[in-house]
């Protein structure tokens, strides 16, 4: 393959950081899993150690340089080009910042997390403010030193990290009209679910619903010979390998229905990884994809598949054949019904598919202000109650599963959370254009799921190494909008 010359400079730096990543993600998938509990803190040393040498390379001035060259190399590819701007944005930080104000940030972050997880049982915000204010004032100061010219505020630096290109001034104009839409919805749908019963929930053991599991994994073409499925506290799936795209999910014994939409997610976005073309993999942009493009395909994959009136009738009777017989019996639209239950409440990880939006649009709002100066650490608590009363009609009794109940805010992911209602956004673009090249609903409805995947993987999973605005208009042909979302979700939710 021919490189650019900067790129055959970089090249041993880039192997070993992969070799790093791979190494970790190993660590953290054992951790989550496997892992005996005597030796999860010699793991997390490992863990720490590797961590510190892929940070080395950041701080490393020859790679620093090469990465500068890389940048105006113009013999460079696009995918290269790509590339070169990616490990920019890692070491530029690093040349604005002196090492030490680095690492005082760097530990306010560390301390801002462990004070969360100590204080957040106790439900105990008070005692967790100080560490996180102070983590605000120094995140405002790196949001500050990362704005680039043009950039109208200071949170648009924090959204240009995760999503190179977003803007406040843009996401004001798309959640706007989708929140009001939103809530109007929220009305109407559970307006029409009074009107009828739902087939009762039964408790399923753990070792049936693995069966199922299995069988939604397949059915949707993921790969177990270059994978794995294990149980985790907190579901995730392990990305970027070829070889090696694992996952984990959650097992409800009281709701099955949990385990079917986390493997449906994480399969989704296991599926990018294991159909990405060996190009993207030879160019290490295989990680490029933004977060929003990410989750564009886990809930693709969880709501717009999973959750159809097409696929019901495959999950019943896979549903049927491995929890319980009796299912086969529960007539289809109860069944679709039973999966798209409607129940705005506090937690947003698992909201239903149309309060999710609503969860996002709250934490976006809030930390905008917040980095923008406009509100304080101190004045969450209350705002956030106000709007969850506002959008959603929920109660929220204290702190705990109110605005402590993410964990990205006390790690400084400032501009992380739209990442999550794009890639809805996203995924109703795409649907519209693959019912246009290959009848989607059609294929849905024959459980033709290999001819899904192959519309992916050959219009969009080799583009997503792109920025997120190229990427879209690749893929569908259009800019970012919310409207195909809007539609869906009125065709699905509305009179
Ligand atoms: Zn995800």
């Amino acid at each position: 393959m021919n490189h650019c010359l900067a790129f055959k400079k970089l090249l041993p730096y880039l192997e070993k950081e992969r070799r790093l990543k791979h190494t970790n993600a190993i660590l953290y998938y054992d951790i989550a899993t496997l892992c005996p509990e005597k030796a999860l803190g010699d793991e997390a040393n490992l863990l720490d150690y590797y961590s510190t040498q892929m940070a080395e390379i950041c701080q490393n001035e020859e790679y620093a340089r090469l990465v500068k060259e890389g940048l105006n190399d113009l013999s460079a590819s696009p995918m290269e080009k790509r590339l070169f701007r990616m490990l920019f944005n890692e070491v530029e930080l690093l040349g604005k910042m002196p090492l030490e104000d680095y690492m005082k940030y760097q530990s306010a972050i560390s301390a801002s997390n462990e004070m969360w997880r100590k204080y957040r049982p106790a439900d105990d915000f008070g005692s967790w403010l100080p560490y996180w204010q102070k983590l605000i004032d120094l995140s405002r100061h790196v949001a500050d030193l990362e704005r680039k010219p043009g950039m109208k505020t200071r949170y648009d630096a924090c959204l240009d990290s995760y999503e190179p290109g977003e803007t406040e001034e843009y996401l004001d104009a798309i959640f706007l009209p989708l929140k009001k839409r939103l809530i109007e919805l929220l009305a109407i749908a559970k307006k029409k679910q009074k009107a009828y019963a739902l087939p009762p929930i039964k408790r399923y053991p753990v070792s049936k619903q693995k069966e199922l599991s299995y069988r939604m994994l397949s059915i949707i073409g993921y790969d177990l010979k270059g994978g794995c499925l294990m149980e985790s506290a907190h579901p995730f799936s392990n990305d970027d390998f070829r070889h090696d795209a694992r996952l984990t999910t959650k097992f409800l014994v009281e709701d099955w229905r949990s385990n079917v939409f986390t493997c449906l997610h994480e399969g989704g976005h296991c599926l990018e990884f294991q159909n990405k073309p060996r190009e993207m993999y030879d160019n290490y942009v295989e990680s490029a994809a933004t977060a929003a493009i990410c989750e564009t395909h886990s809930r693709f994959y969880e709501n717009i598949v999973g959750r159809s009136e097409e696929f019901a009738p495959f999950l019943k009777k896979v549903a049927a054949e491995t929890l319980d017989p009796e299912i086969a019996g529960i007539d289809d639209l109860a069944f679709y019904r039973l999966i798209n239950k409607i129940e705005p409440w506090l937690i947003r990880c698992e909201a239903d598919e149309l309060s999710y939006c609503l969860h996002i649009v709250i934490r976006y709002e809030i930390e905008r202000d917040l980095i923008n100066g406009k509100i304080e650490g101190k004045d969450v608590p209350a705002i956030w109650k106000r709007k969850y009363r506002e959008y959603l009609g929920v109660e929220v009794p204290n702190d705990k599963d109110g605005c402590m109940q993410d964990t990205h805010w006390s790690e400084a992911l400032w501009g992380y959370f739209p990442s999550y209602a794009l890639g809805n956004i996203y995924g109703a673009m795409i649907a519209e254009r693959m019912e246009k090249d290959i009848g989607f609903r059609e294929c849905l409805r024959k459980g033709e799921f290999a001819t899904i995947l192959k519309w992916f993987a050959d219009n969009d999973f080799r583009y997503d190494w792109m920025e997120p605005g190229d990427w879209i208009r690749k893929v569908t042909g259009s800019p970012l909008t919310s409207e195909p979302y809007i539609r869906y979700l009125t065709a699905k939710f509305g009179e």
